[in-house]
């Protein structure tokens, strides 16, 4: 399609292989003059901040739109045809602009790219090779000043504010859309935009609701320019629901979530937490029940051989990034409960000292498998009356907790472990894994990120699976 001549022209590369966007129209645009957003908001240049031919189209015609569908009635085949238009426009923009062109996540024979890059047309939400570039930036710098839509300055400005504003093109990060720069389709539609635009947005609906049932206005108004504002609407909800509303399974660092009623709105581009963390998969959604029609869109394609290549991440390693998520937030939980003082924390105390604090200073001490509990607070609680307890206040009872008297469930020794208050020298295991850990020796012991020890149900140091003989003496 695009001649060599056509072809187009490619910022100077930087280092890492990225190069600055060049557009492709406004030949006398120089990235190397300053730029109005370096220039605070004043009365006097207020108008130089805004961009007018965004506003106009994201704005301006919808205003229009909606108080003109006031006088004009909707026909029943209009609204249908619009619905239908809706999705041709919101698929061009997700299987198209989206998932083929910014993330080349599969590939499209021409007839497929010629269907997508006219329903983007049709969205009026910029040229693909424009879209695309700023999303990989949107990728490549998440939630940082270089992001183009970065939710973080606010859920309006990532949503509808970048476009309304200028934006300085210096600020937004640097991506590589050399692939873009070949692809005859793009190039065509980038070059050949506002009469795309205008003949796929606006003259098509027209005609189409006009010639086919006599309804060109109402064609104009639904089929064009609410049908736009809507689809408008909905995809950029994707850069600013997609980053504020849901759940982070795969990652919790930066912004994206994932979300079922941003799926519903987006056409299936809500499972966003997903798809920052596996931009190439051509799926958003990867469990058969979510609501990702882009996908089926594209696995349709495939199977009448108008789309091939379709990528997918290894399911291993998706449940990987799950499991590790899960894993981080398991941690966030542990810390904050009360595990008891870490052993190698404790004070080390010789038996003799145990039961001379115990019986001469009337310390409520009990020491299980090496390690000594103040039970003082507890004595009153115990569910098993107050003798029992008592009665081992400063001896060993290792083996009457372990079974001797009763087999105490794992929550006893949980809460057992908030009173331990020193271990015993000698302490057997205790002592061993505590001067381990003094000199930094290899411990079979389970950490968390933090790397604080891992307690398992049934692993607690007072468990001890056959209980030793009550001994009195270390
Ligand atoms: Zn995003
Ligand atoms: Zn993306």
């Amino acid at each position: 399609m695009a001649s060599s001549s056509s072809a187009a022209p490619q910022a100077e590369a930087f280092p890492d292989g990225t190069t600055d966007y060049v557009p492709l129209r406004k030949k006398t645009y120089d990235i190397r003059k300053p730029h109005i957003t370096e220039q605070p908001i004043t009365l006097q240049n207020w108008y130089q901040h805004i961009n007018w031919l965004n506003t106009l189209f994201i704005l301006v015609i919808p205003a229009v739109g909606l108080i003109s569908s006031y006088w004009v009635p909707m026909h029943v085949k209009t609204g249908i045809f619009a619905v239908a238009y809706y999705f041709f426009a919101g698929l061009g923009i997700t299987a198209g602009y989206h998932r083929l062109w910014a993330h080349s996540s599969y590939k499209a024979a021409l007839p497929l790219k010629i269907f997508l890059a006219a329903g983007g047309s049709a969205a009026v939400e910029g040229s693909a090779r424009w879209w695309s570039s700023l999303h990989r930036s949107h990728h490549r710098y998440t939630d940082t000043e270089k992001d183009p839509y970065s939710v973080r300055k606010g859920l309006l400005y990532s949503h509808i504010g970048w476009m309304v504003m200028k934006q300085n093109p210096r600020r937004i990060g640097r991506t590589d859309i050399t692939d873009l720069n070949d692809d005859a389709v793009v190039v065509w539609q980038h070059r050949n935009y506002l009469m795309s635009v205008v003949t796929m947005g606006l003259v098509v609906p027209t005609l189409v609701c006009g010639l086919g049932w006599g309804d060109f206005l109402g064609g104009f108004v639904y089929g064009g320019i609410l049908r736009i504002f809507f689809i408008q609407q909905a995809t950029f909800c994707v850069n600013s629901l997609a980053h504020w509303l849901g759940d982070q399974p795969f990652d919790d660092r930066n912004s994206p979530r994932d979300h079922v009623i941003t799926a519903l709105v987006t056409l299936g581009e809500g499972y966003h937490n997903f798809h920052h963390e596996f931009p190439s998969d051509f799926r958003n959604a990867i469990k058969w029940w979510q609501y990702d029609p882009t996908k089926w869109f594209i696995w349709t394609m495939k199977q009448v051989g108008l789309a091939y290549n379709l990528k997918t991440f290894p399911g291993n390693e998706i449940e990987k990034g799950r499991l590790q998520q899960f894993q981080k937030k398991l941690d966030q939980k542990r810390a904050t409960l009360d595990w008891g003082i870490p052993l190698e924390n404790l004070p080390v105390v010789s038996w003799d000292d145990f039961v001379e604090e115990a019986k001469t200073n009337g310390k409520p001490w009990i020491a299980i498998a090496g390690v000594i509990h103040d039970v003082g607070k507890f004595i009153a609680d115990h569910p098993g009356g107050k003798a029992l307890i008592t009665s081992a206040i400063g001896k060993d009872a290792t083996a009457v907790f372990n079974g001797g008297v009763y087999s105490h469930s794992n929550a006893a020794h949980n809460l057992l472990s908030t009173m331990r208050v020193g271990v015993l020298r000698g302490g057997c295991e205790v002592e061993i894994w505590k001067r381990a850990q003094a000199e930094n020796k290899d411990v079979a012991t389970v950490t968390d990120s933090s790397g604080k020890r891992i307690v398992r149900a049934g692993n607690q140091v007072t468990k001890v699976s056959q209980p030793v003989a009550s001994a009195d003496a270390a």
